[in-house]
């Protein structure tokens, strides 16, 4: 699974069908990431079995 953050910002996406989905200026993790926030929407499609 990769993670990516926005420049500045310090929540992590791990969707990429999130509507907040970085696809430029961000950084990447392919480990769940141990610093920083991760987005509600990715948890909340996760949950629903929805997460692209
Ligand atoms: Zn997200």
């Amino acid at each position: 699974m990769e993670y990516r953050k926005k420049h500045g910002s310090d929540t992590w996406h791990f969707c990429k069908n999130c509507a907040n989905w970085p696809t430029s200026g961000y950084d990447s993790k392919t480990t769940k990431p141990t610093s920083g926030e991760l987005c509600n929407q990715c948890q909340a499609k996760k949950s629903a079995g929805n997460c692209k």
